[in-house]
């Protein structure tokens, strides 16, 4: 493989990058850290170096490659954001100097991994200057959008050749603390330890770096249960003001539930933090008849976003109950729609998590024995805890169709199909998304490694060494373009094909409730 070239303009700079490898017995030959001296003119004359050099390469015996196309610059840079402190690590997701803008679009996968070597990062624009910043014009360049500035990246960047580039800055002055000149670097000691701590993590980055296929499970992402509840709360938010209570997370996704946060929706986990009076939305996986008994004494005004098929659940066991039936609910404790499924008869209904459940059932009648399960479970998981039922009670009744419902069982044959043909399967999906956390288990039993990824950041760049195809999924809550934003982050490792896996299409769509209905014209 060849070796990354790290451009480091300053000798302090190379030195603590150097040192930062040593510490972690990366060699020459895989890491090679090139001073390319201070301010742009320097960095030009070095990066067309660095590229001749590449060109030339290869054609030697014996030299190692410097590596084309793949290319890192490590340095201190200045803050423009007053949310950075000294010794904090800006991760350049592009970098202008005002002519030229490049992309680093690989930069959420190297912030992560940063994040987790334990420093703090941000990712955002990096501004090239030509001349120190004075006092008060930090301002100007940080209207740019720009969050940290430096003298060299861009024209270094030039070395890459369009190839898999990163730029990191660890921030050695703030507009509080300014630097004093060229050589005195102002927080240099806290900036320097933190460059040191990044260098095997560009190391790990340039493992990671290759081209790439992608196969897109499809259907993926938002189902018809989900569209709706966002819209819900949008249109209670549009419709009443800010705020509006959320009771529970809407959807189990932490970017939907953050989203509507900034458009005013304040999410609680009870009713008793909801004001008296105040507008109160119940989320998609369903609640129980007490907790609208609880809204009603409060006077609460609710508008419920429970999707309709886990309504059908709540129905199918009331009138299990009603009938007279012991109701073995299959599904996962804890879980609320689980929760809000059992409070309809709760005197009538038992969980059932696995087959060792089963033999736990004691009904009164062992002819009057039902199931029902959650709308998220993994079709084959549960399919051994119905036979485990019917072996027990062989008159056990089950819900007039399946509970498990239609996007769940989608996206389940999706990340099958994308399985077979991946080294890897990334499932974009938060970590108490059910259905998510099927998809990954699902993509395991066909044998295939398989994560759960929030965004780009979570995805450790030691998944992606040695792989040429990765699946990626997405579970029903996680929103759509988190996974263009997966696709984005690969592409700046090395070059993505793309392929839509699609194994069915969906056309399913839910009516809103009649209250927000009526007032939207809907
Ligand atoms: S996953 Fe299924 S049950 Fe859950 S909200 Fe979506 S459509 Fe409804």
């Amino acid at each position: 493989m060849k070796p990354l070239t790290v451009c480091a303009p300053l000798r302090v700079e190379a030195r603590a990058l150097r040192r930062g490898l040593r510490a972690a017995s990366i060699p020459d030959t895989q890491v090679r850290v090139v001073r390319t001296g201070y301010g742009p003119a320097r960095a030009a004359a070095s990066a067309a170096s660095i590229a001749a050099s590449a060109r030339g390469a290869g054609s030697q015996p014996g030299l190692a490659e410097p590596g084309p196309g793949m290319l890192a610059v490590g340095g201190v840079g200045g803050a423009l954001s007053a949310d950075l402190r000294v010794g904090d690590m800006v991760v350049a997701s592009r970098v202008s100097d005002g002519s030229v803008t490049v992309e680093c679009p690989s930069a959420p996968l190297l912030a992560g991994e940063l994040r987790r070597a334990g420093l703090r990062v941000t990712t955002g624009p990096i501004a090239t200057v030509d001349r120190l910043v004075r006092q008060g014009e930090q301002a100007t360049l940080a209207a740019t959008g720009a969050i940290a500035v430096d003298m060299e990246s861009a024209p270094l960047l030039a070395a890459a050749a369009g190839g898999p580039a990163v730029v990191v800055r660890a921030i050695s002055d703030t507009p509080a603390h300014p630097i004093i000149s060229p050589r005195t670097v102002s927080g240099g000691i806290a900036a320097l330890r933190s460059l040191r701590q990044a260098a095997p993590v560009l190391a790990r980055w340039a493992a990671a770096v290759g081209p790439r296929q992608v196969l897109l499970a499809s259907p993926r992402s938002f189902c018809a249960g989900v569209e709706r509840a966002i819209e819900i709360v949008e249109l209670a938010l549009e419709q009443h003001g800010s705020p509006v209570y959320v009771r529970k997370q809407i959807v189990h996704n932490a970017t939907v539930v953050a989203d509507l946060e900034r458009a005013g929706a304040i999410f609680v986990d009870e009713l008793s933090e909801v004001p008296e009076g105040a507008n109160v939305v119940f989320s998609a996986h369903g609640v129980s008849p007490e907790v609208r008994a609880e809204a009603e004494r409060r006077n609460l005004a609710t508008v419920d976003a429970t999707c309709p098929l886990v309504a059908k659940v709540h129905a199918e066991a009331r009138r299990f109950a009603a009938d007279g039936y012991l109701v073995a609910l299959i599904g996962h404790a804890g879980h609320e729609e689980v929760e809000g499924t059992l409070g309809e008869a709760p005197a009538a209904m038992a969980l059932v998590e696995s087959v060792a459940d089963v033999a736990r059932l004691r009904p009164a009648d062992s002819g009057k024995v039902a199931y029902l399960m959650q709308t998220t479970l993994a079709a084959d998981e549960a399919s051994s805890i119905v036979n485990a039922i019917g072996d027990r009670f062989p008159a056990a009744t089950g819900p007039g169709s399946d509970d498990i419902c239609y996007a769940t069982t989608n996206r389940q044959r999706a990340v099958r199909a994308i399985a077979a043909e991946s080294d890897l399967v990334l499932v974009a999906g938060s970590a108490n998304s059910s259905n998510s956390q099927r998809l990954v288990e699902t993509a395991e039993r066909a044998g295939t490694k398989a994560y759960l990824v929030d965004g780009a950041e979570d995805i450790q760049l030691s998944w992606l060494a040695g792989v040429s195809t990765v699946g990626i999924a997405a579970g029903a809550s996680a929103p759509p373009a988190i996974v263009g934003q997966i696709v984005t982050a690969l592409g700046g490792l090395g070059e993505v094909q793309t392929k839509d896996v699609v194994v069915a299409t969906e056309s399913v769509q839910f009516g809103l409730p009649k209250e927000l209905r009526q007032r939207s014209g809907n």
